[in-house]
C-alpha cells in the first residue's frame, strides 16, 4: 500500500460516497447528497430519481 493511500484510508475517503444507479438512464455515479435533496441529480441525463447501490 502507498503512503499515498493510507492517507486516504486515514482520512476516510475511499468509500464516502453512495454510489448510485439512474432509475432513467442506468448510469451509475457517486453523490454525497441526499437522494431527496434539491441538489441531487444524475449527472448524465439530470433525472432526480436514482436507486443507491449496495457496495
Ligand atoms: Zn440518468
Amino acid at each position: 500500500m502507498s503512503v499515498l493511500e493510507s492517507i486516504k484510508e486515514t482520512v476516510g475517503l475511499t468509500a464516502e460516497q453512495p454510489t448510485y444507479e439512474c432509475d432513467d438512464c442506468g448510469h451509475q455515479f457517486e453523490s454525497d447528497a441526499e437522494t431527496d435533496s434539491y441538489w441531487f441529480q444524475c449527472p448524465e441525463c439530470g433525472a432526480d430519481s436514482a436507486t443507491q447501490i449496495e457496495n
